[in-house]
């Protein structure tokens, strides 16, 4: 059974030419750490040239779907930025799905390098005002617009649904080698709900970095995709969100945090941006500098992907 859904998946992957496993390498740094801790990044960026690691494997599953029930539409929502809508594009015009992008704003007159390549990608893009951008989730308002397109399948934002678990855990299954800490940025908390997941028998603690304002709220959002079970026994699971990288909110930043951004890239060979990565090594930096993990202790980041977003 495991094997058929694999070979599933690598159908798929073949065609879109998903290069999975993504690689697994220690961090060149030169900060200061006292404990000794060994650093290693998951690069998911890695996964694909356009195809944002993170939402790889947060669609796997659901494109699976599509694939086998010949869904010919599929509709989704997200900013002029969003990574998921990029992702989600690319993969549907390859795959020969039609795909609508419901977008928050008007990018009619300032389309953004997002927007332009979605429309490349022959994506039919539906500008919405705020107020019915808030409704993306409501009941109400999915079965209006499934009425209107009664074939198309629609995809919440960013992907995050409980069948992204499966893409995360994916990623789990890949890891090389165990390690004490994992590390992932979280905005919908699906990721981290897949790490949990997949990993409640790993003698491992998760902390998710908080990318926006969210105390309390992000943990519920986590909570939201986890099967009963683990809902359940949630405070025995290991694993919380830190609040205090988030550099004033959702795509917020700061020159402390741009200028971090720069220097990284020159010692470790490999890029961050703004939004999600760049908050999550801003705060491992912090973290090690400031001995909040123990000593030699193994940490794991996750690389989620996401540069295209860091576009003008
Ligand atoms: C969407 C996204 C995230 C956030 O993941 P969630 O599952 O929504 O918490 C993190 N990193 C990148 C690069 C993303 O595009």
């Amino acid at each position: 059974m495991e094997s058929e859904k694999d070979t599933r998946f690598t159908s798929i992957q073949r065609k879109l030419k998903v290069l999975l496993p993504s690689p697994e390498i220690p961090l060149r740094h030169q900060w200061h750490n006292p404990q000794n801790v060994s650093i290693f990044v998951k690069r998911d960026d890695q996964i694909h040239p356009i195809i944002s690691g993170n939402k790889w494997r947060k669609l796997a599953s659901t494109l699976n779907l599509c694939i086998a029930n010949n869904t010919a539409h599929v509709i989704s929502f997200g900013g002029g930025h969003s990574n998921h809508l990029h992702a989600l594009a690319y993969c549907c015009w390859q795959l020969g799905i039609s795909f609508t992008a419901i977008v928050r704003g008007n990018y009619t007159q300032n389309e953004t390098a997002t927007l332009t390549d979605l429309l490349r990608w022959q994506t039919e893009i539906r500008y919405v005002d705020k107020k019915t951008y808030q409704r993306r989730n409501d009941s109400e308002y999915l079965k209006e617009l499934q009425s209107k397109y009664p074939d198309a399948v629609i995809i919440p934002e960013g992907g995050s649904s409980v069948r992204a678990l499966e893409g995360i855990a994916g990623l789990v299954a890949e890891l090389n080698q165990e390690y004490d800490v994992i590390l992932a940025p979280v905005a919908s908390g699906a990721t981290l709900s897949g790490l949990i997941n997949a990993s409640d028998k790993l003698p491992t603690t998760l902390m998710g970095v908080a990318v926006l304002k969210g105390h309390g709220y992000l943990e519920e959002l986590v909570e939201q995709f986890l099967p009963e079970e683990l809902k359940q026994k949630a405070k025995d699971c290991n694993w919380h969100i830190d609040h205090n990288f988030h550099h004033g909110g959702y795509a917020k930043s700061s020159p402390e945090l741009h200028e971090f951004c720069e220097q990284f890239q020159a010692r470790a060979g490999f890029q961050l941006e703004p939004v999600y990565s760049g908050k999550l090594f801003f705060a491992l930096k912090h973290m090690i500098e400031n001995s909040l993990f123990e000593a030699h202790q193994r940490i794991l980041v996750i690389h989620t992907g996401g540069l295209q977003g860091a576009r003008t």
